[in-house]
């Protein structure tokens, strides 16, 4: 067994020693195409581009090339709900998890948030159930893997820096259902267009959510979600007291509800959960109301998708602070909703130029070299009863090590306003 990466040992804390006890020859500050060669079998970090050349020789000799959840994923033998999509992963995941311990059962929930699987299965703790959050690359070097419960939650342009095209995307994020057998159950949206044109080749049983009285199986009307699934008891789960706001979190509700169903979760643990579950920061998260001006911080909007869904959240005008490390993608996107609510747009980061040729002539849009200089000038602009939000479309490596780190750093200028 080896184990190769191209930083060196000082950029390592620690995690050297647990690779060594394992015995694993260790080569470190570059890699070495003999390692690869000589492999029966290779596993990848998430993350790690499939297109490097050791890789690429690698799978042209026949030598299987799998990720972490490949490798967890064959070590345990419990039912598994998988939850993918553009956005709204980290909250569904989470809220069935809620679901699911309301209903006194033990999930293991983590993935792509929190614990990885692997870490968990070597951690030897106990669940009943795993409930996994996956990404796209998870899912590309995913051979085997087939859940009980597949959620796919929407398919909007991402990640374009790392796959070929949309299509090359949407079919990694199909392929959660790819495996799935005439006994498992796909859950998908009805109203998201790739779904929809691609619903005939999900081989589960199908389960959708969509808008009020559409025929979907889980529909909402704002106050209540309504579930219909063939040879089961209808249900109905009131929104009244749940914090997850916005038309995008009903999505993320009725997806939620759908997959508890499978698991046949009842109706009182899934109102429970809808009740209590708080949500989670950076995600259209209010801040602070200052002189009538309402902040908030949305710094995990890292795609379009995200934006476009925070934007038609608000029924008042919005200065909109977007930019980061350019995932590649249109922001055409954004007009329609900035169109209605916008009042301005300031670009800033790497992204910072294109967005601006791309907003700008539709309304008053500027370009400035960081997140502070785009929020002391929306401030400037913005008036009591407006909304200053930061909903970024970007990755925030360019400037910041995560998007927490980002939003954080929204929030103290924020809190940095003083009062006249
Ligand atoms: P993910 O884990 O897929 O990144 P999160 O729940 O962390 O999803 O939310 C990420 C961003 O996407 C936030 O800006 C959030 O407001 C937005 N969002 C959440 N759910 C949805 C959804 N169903 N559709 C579109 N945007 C969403």
């Amino acid at each position: 067994m080896s184990a190769t990466d191209l930083r060196g040992p000082s950029e390592f804390n620690g995690a050297l020693d647990s690779i060594g006890k394992a015995g694993a020859l260790l080569r470190l500050g570059g890699h070495r195409l003999e390692d690869f060669l000589s492999a029966d079998s290779i596993i990848v970090s998430p993350g790690i581009p499939l297109d490097i050349e050791p890789l690429v020789q690698a799978r042209s000799r026949g030598i299987e090339i799998i990720g972490e959840l490949e490798w967890a994923w064959r070590q345990v033998s419990l039912p598994v709900i998988a939850v993918t999509g553009t956005n709204g992963k980290t909250t569904t995941t989470a809220l069935i998890g809620e679901m699911l311990k309301q209903a006194g059962r033990h999930p293991f929930v983590g993935g792509n948030i929190g614990t990885p699987l692997s870490r968990w299965i070597l951690s030897g703790d106990h669940a009943d159930v795993l409930v996994l959050e996956l990404s796209s690359f998870q899912l590309d070097t995913a051979s085997t893997f087939r859940p009980d419960v597949g959620v796919l939650l929407n398919i909007t342009e991402d990640h374009l820096d790392r796959y070929s095209s949309f299509e090359a995307y949407a079919d990694s994020k199909l392929s959660l259902f790819g495996r799935q057998t005439s006994g498992d159950f796909a859950v998908i949206n009805a109203n998201d267009p790739v779904c929809a044109r691609r619903a005939g080749e999900i081989p589960g049983k199908l389960l959708s959510f969509g808008g009020a009285g559409s025929a979907a199986n889980a529909t909402c009307d704002g106050r209540a979600v309504r579930l219909m699934v063939p040879g089961k008891t209808g249900i109905e789960i009131s929104l009244e007291k749940t914090r997850l706001h916005g038309a995008h979190n009903r999505e993320n509700i009725m997806a939620a509800c759908l997959a508890a169903m499978c698991m046949e979760i009842d109706a009182r643990a899934m109102q429970a959960a809808v009740d209590t579950f708080a949500g989670f920061p950076h995600r259209v998260e209010w801040v602070r109301n200052w002189e009538g001006i309402d902040f908030y911080d949305d710094s995990k909007a890292t795609n379009v998708g995200a934006v476009v869904k925070a934007l038609e959240g608000f029924d008042r005008p919005v200065l909109l602070l977007l930019g980061g490390r350019d995932k590649l993608g249109a922001y055409e996107p954004l007009l329609a909703p900035l169109a209605a609510r916008g009042k301005g747009a300031f670009a800033f980061g790497e992204a910072g130029p294109r967005i601006y040729d791309h907003l700008r002539g539709t309304l008053p849009a500027g370009l400035y070299p960081d997140l502070p200089a785009a929020f002391r000038e929306a401030v400037r602009r913005a008036a009591p009863g407006d909304v200053v939000l930061l909903s970024p479309a970007c990755a925030s490596f360019d400037q910041y090590r995560s998007y927490a780190h980002r939003g954080d750093h929204f929030k103290e200028l924020v809190a940095e306003l003083r009062d006249f």
